[in-house]
């Protein structure tokens, strides 16, 4: 795309100064027909969402809030992987932009010294066992100082202003990440999973550690021993036996 550097990321670029979300639009514009490599970005999102329609804080010109519009022609199974290659282009992008070593949690947040900097959100849109399209929602904290998150944030949530100690211009990092997801994605399609997992275990901070799992019902300890070839994660439970966890479901705290 022109001024991108990319072939396919950004092909169209939608830029709005307020969403109530991102994906929301990006999901209108995919079903009206909008191209792969659509992106929407907004300079400020009234409604974010994290999973489980949790809030995201997205104040105006502080971070990047943008979807990309997926039309991969994949399995139904394989979906769920889109959001480990998104954390792994998105944390290798930030890592080389800023020398910020960003970490990732499973399953789709990215973390920096425990804090979250950024979270993804993919959804899909199916017909039968058909992939329609998938929108891949960044929520990443750019330029937001300690003092301007709400108080239920300031001490779980960062930016990269607060890690790298400075203020970062979005725009050249803007085009970073959809350079480096262009090239994850397009790794995913042509690969597999494999290379995908491998690079993800590497940057995830939330592995052969003590994890408290949070569910509908209960929360218990365990210690997260690995991903499997799908992507769950595999922890122990105290007697030993093995819960094999999917994204969507629980949350996941370090202890
Ligand atoms: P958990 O961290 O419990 O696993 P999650 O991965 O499901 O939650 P998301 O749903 O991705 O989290 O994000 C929503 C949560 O992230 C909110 O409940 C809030 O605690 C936190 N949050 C909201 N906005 C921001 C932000 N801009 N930066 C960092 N954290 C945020």
């Amino acid at each position: 795309a022109v001024g991108l550097g990319t072939a396919v990321m950004g092909c169209r670029v939608e830029f709005f100064t307020d969403l109530p979300t991102t994906n929301g639009e990006a999901k209108k514009l995919a079903l009206a027909g909008s191209p792969e490599g659509t992106v929407v970005v907004a300079e400020s999102q009234s409604g974010g969402k994290g999973r489980m329609d949790r809030v995201w804080f997205s104040p105006p010109a502080k971070g990047l809030w943008f979807t990309i519009v997926l039309r991969p022609q994949v399995n139904l199974v394989e979906t769920p992987q889109i959001t480990m290659v998104v954390a792994v282009a998105v944390a290798l992008a930030v890592r080389e932009h800023t020398g910020v070593a960003v970490g990732i949690k499973w399953p789709n947040d990215l973390l920096m010294e425990d804090k979250k900097l950024c979270g993804i959100l993919v959804e899909l849109n199916a017909e039968m066992d058909r992939v329609n399209f998938m929108v891949a929602g960044i929520g990443l904290n750019v330029n937001i100082d300690k003092s301007q998150f709400p108080p239920e944030l300031s001490e779980i949530a960062t930016s990269l202003k607060i890690a790298a100690g400075h203020h970062i211009p979005r725009v050249p990092l803007f085009r970073t990440i959809l350079q480096s997801f262009e090239i994850w994605y397009r790794r995913w399609l042509q690969e597999g999973f494999v290379p995908i997992l491998n690079k993800w275990r590497e940057l995830c901070v939330t592995l052969d550690c003590p994890v408290t799992v949070h569910n509908i019902k209960d929360s218990y300890i365990g210690h997260a021993m690995d991903v499997d070839e799908t992507g769950a994660l595999l922890v122990k439970l105290p007697d030993g036996t093995i819960q094999r966890l999917v994204a969507g479901e629980v949350s996941l705290r370090k202890v």
